[in-house]
């Protein structure tokens, strides 16, 4: 299986390295990421610029970076290798749960991967204060892996690892209302600038992926690229038709 490796988290993350050193267990590992940081880049891509991809040493991995975003790493690092079975990417030093998935430049590594007919998997994990402990992640990344590359889980999954995860669940993606915080300050020429931040303002709802990780479960979300709202679809065609 040839498993290809990307993140938003740039590709000196120690949370790429301990992505590659578990997948290769499963697969032949191929590492293409962006070579500066690239979170909440979401799925951007970059047309008005040609892309370098350049030899870099991660490890004894065959790795590449990358002068774009994270869905152009996917983009190039598979039509460069051929024959790509599973796209992964992370592991993301930061949660992805609910509202994130819409800015996440990790998902979007992984949503890249389906566009192109091929499976994706997303991977993160909350930080607080220092690195996230990701020896002791391990033997959960390789049950996950084991879960959906190996017994063929969905097309595309986004997966979050509590710290001290106690199991796993599949989970539906939270969908709350947030505070749009923007919290002003000034820089050393005391000119105004603002922090954009994200605060939930409710409680997760029960079964979904906020919810799951707050209880310690890695949470397992089966994603899909169709945003259609079916039921406004259905009334305005019923509707349509009176
Ligand atoms: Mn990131």
């Amino acid at each position: 299986m040839r498993i290809l490796i990307a993140n938003d988290d740039g590709i000196y993350s120690p949370g790429l390295r301990a992505l590659a050193d578990v997948a290769r267990r499963f697969g032949q590992v191929r590492i293409v990421a962006p070579d500066v940081e690239q979170s909440s880049m979401g799925h951007a891509i970059t047309h008005s610029r040609p892309l370098m991809i350049r030899p870099t040493s991660i490890g004894d991995h065959e790795a590449f970076r990358v002068n774009g975003t994270p869905a152009d790493c996917v983009t190039v690092g598979v039509a460069e290798w051929g024959k790509v079975d599973a796209v992964l990417s992370g592991i993301n030093l930061g949660a992805n749960l609910g509202n994130s998935v819409w800015h996440s430049g990790t998902l979007a590594a992984a949503k890249q991967a389906p566009l192109l007919g091929l499976r994706g998997i997303a991977l993160s994990t909350p930080v607080k204060g220092d690195q996230p402990d990701f020896g002791a992640l391990v033997p959960w990344v390789v049950r996950v892996l084991e879960l959906l590359l190996v017994k063929d889980g969905p097309q595309l999954v986004n997966v979050n690892f509590p710290a001290e995860p106690r199991g796993i669940r599949w989970t539906r993606q939270s969908v709350r209302h947030y505070d749009g915080k923007v919290v002003p300050g000034q820089d050393p020429r005391g000119r105004p600038h603002f922090w954009i931040t994200t605060v939930a303002l409710e409680a997760p709802e029960e079964g979904t992926d906020r919810w799951a990780v707050e209880q310690g479960w890695v949470s397992l979300t089966p994603l899909r690229l169709d945003l259609t709202d079916e039921e406004a679809l259905a009334r305005a065609r019923r509707e349509a038709s009176d």
